[in-house]
């Protein structure tokens, strides 16, 4: 039996190991582990600002509510000063000194309500930048998704030729020599065959001693010798 065969088991063998590897390293997914960790931090800082945002905001309303009782209130006193009904120029008196006071205590509730104002929409573009931040990496996230399905698709498609192709030399193989061959490939990182030319083993570059050199190119057809060094099956074609 010929052990060329073994040289295009191991062609299929180092296509297959290198479509896995391809498949297992797809930049995108580093691309996506890093958007991953990122939208969480994202997460976490959109909470945070907006409960900011809305902490101002509740207070922003309690001000303006505040502002509007006030002026009901001096509303309903000047309602009641100009109804005719009172006519004690001290109470009329009393009843102008109470309207200023709430108007003031309006004022002044409102210069407030403006600088709350100010840090609460100060605070929406903050919470705005970081939505828009959010978007951004999620399109980030959702393009690498696309793309790794993509190329998975595409090396399955390649895989299961490799694998197809494979078996079919595999059966063409002696069970004991294919032992050998997947022996050799578990130590010798993925080389389970390699050709033997000149005093050269293929597999790891090593130069063979001559006298197993000698034993491996007359050895029956079908004599398995194996590499001293990476233990790959040699090949002499
Ligand atoms: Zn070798």
């Amino acid at each position: 039996m010929s052990l060329v065969p073994l040289l295009e088991l191991q062609e299929h063998d180092t296509a297959i190991d290198r479509l896995v590897h391809r498949r297992n390293t797809l930049p995108e997914r580093a691309v996506l582990e890093a958007a991953t960790v990122k939208l969480t931090e994202i997460a976490d800082r959109l909470t945070g600002v907006t409960a900011a945002r809305d902490e101002v905001a509740r207070e922003e309303r309690r001000l303006d509510d505040e502002t509007r009782s006030l002026e009901d209130k001096a509303k309903a006193v000047e309602t009641t000063m100009y109804s005719g009904t009172v006519n004690s120029p001290k109470e009329l008196q009393a009843m102008q000194a109470d309207i200023e006071s709430l108007r003031k205590h309006r004022s002044d509730l409102e210069d407030r309500e403006l600088e709350v104002m100010d840090r609460r929409e100060a605070l929406d573009t903050d919470v705005a930048a970081v939505v828009a931040e959010q978007a951004e990496i999620e399109a980030e996230a959702r393009g690498a998704i696309a793309v790794i399905a993509n190329e998975e698709a595409k090396i399955d498609d390649d895989l299961a030729a490799q694998r197809a192709a494979r078996e079919a030399v595999a059966t063409t193989i002696d069970p004991a020599t294919l032992r050998l061959y997947e022996g050799a490939r578990i130590k010798a990182r993925g080389i389970g065959a390699a050709r033997l030319i000149g005093n050269q083993c293929q597999g790891c570059r090593l130069t063979i001693p001559s006298g197993e050199v000698d034993r491996a190119r007359h050895a029956p057809a079908g004599t398995v010798t194996q590499c001293d060094n990476c233990g790959a099956i040699l090949v002499v074609e």
